[in-house]
């Protein structure tokens, strides 16, 4: 791995999803979608895939179920160790807290853009700690990154809005969208991409369809408006038992594709 390059890996992990399961046999299905020939390697902002080099891939993490958290962290550290740029592949959103743990090994003043419906905020879901509904609030609580900024949130509520306000979360809700300029950073950037961001009408392949999100276009608008470092990402939540005709897959690979193309270009 070259210092710097995105680097793919893939961590089917599933298990703290609080409604269904599914996201955890995603990975192959994206990289299936991005080495489809019914689309070329370009990005929309004129950056080549396809040329040697652009991009590596780690392939899939192998993890223990047991202690599947401590196995992601040294997955992403390794990663890391050499000055690559993490793209993690999941799997369900609790992935993101043992990720981003890796990263504040590395960087101290790190940025999270976290495009989501869901908040992800809870203390604890249905008993579970680390559910997928609760992994910014552990990332928040054990100070590993300097700014958390939500995108496209609609299922805000009252528990999830005290610990906004608790942690000093900065949330632009989806009726507050374009929010072009929220997506500034002085510091290195971690992009943090739930699909159920995106309307179910673009993106029906998720566990937790939430409607009146955002558009495939909206999206792609607000990742090429973000400045600042980006030294990682993770896309999650696509859940290929409730895709249609792989659709999903489609977006979710583009989305992938212009998060690399950002990250190349700057
Ligand atoms: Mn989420
Ligand atoms: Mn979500």
């Amino acid at each position: 791995m070259n210092a710097g390059t995105p680097t793919l890996l893939g961590i089917g992990f599933d298990s703290c999803s609080s409604y269904l399961r599914g996201a955890g046999a995603a990975p192959p299905m994206i990289r299936e979608a991005l080495g489809c020939s019914a689309s070329n390697h370009w990005t929309e902002t004129g950056v080549d895939l396809g040329g040697d080099g652009a991009y590596e891939d780690a392939g899939e993490l192998a993890f223990d179920d047991q202690d599947a958290f401590s196995g992601i962290q040294a997955g992403v550290a390794k990663i890391l160790e050499p000055g690559a740029r993490p793209v993690v592949l999941g799997g369900d959103h609790s992935i993101t807290y043992p990720v981003i743990k890796a990263f504040a090994q590395k960087y101290e003043d790190l940025t999270i853009f976290h495009f989501d419906a869901h908040p992800d905020l809870y203390d604890e879901f249905e008993g579970n700690r680390l559910s997928h509904a609760c992994p910014f609030a552990r990332i928040m609580e054990a100070r590993l990154v300097k700014r958390l900024v939500q995108v496209g949130i609609r299922t805000m509520n009252r528990h999830q809005r005290e610990q906004a306000h608790r942690f000093g979360v900065e949330v632009v809700e989806m009726r507050a969208l374009p929010a072009y300029d929220r997506l500034k950073a002085a510091g290195p950037v971690y992009i943090s991409f739930d699909m159920d961001v995106l309307d179910p009408a673009f993106a029906p392949g998720v566990s937790h369809r939430e409607s009146g999100g955002m558009s495939v276009r909206e999206v792609i608008a607000h990742l090429h408006a973000i400045r600042g470092e980006i030294v990682g990402a993770d896309i999650v939540e696509y859940n290929p038992v409730q895709d249609l005709a792989g659709m999903t897959a489609t977006v979710t690979t583009k989305i992938l594709k212009e998060i690399l193309g950002k990250m190349i270009v700057g």
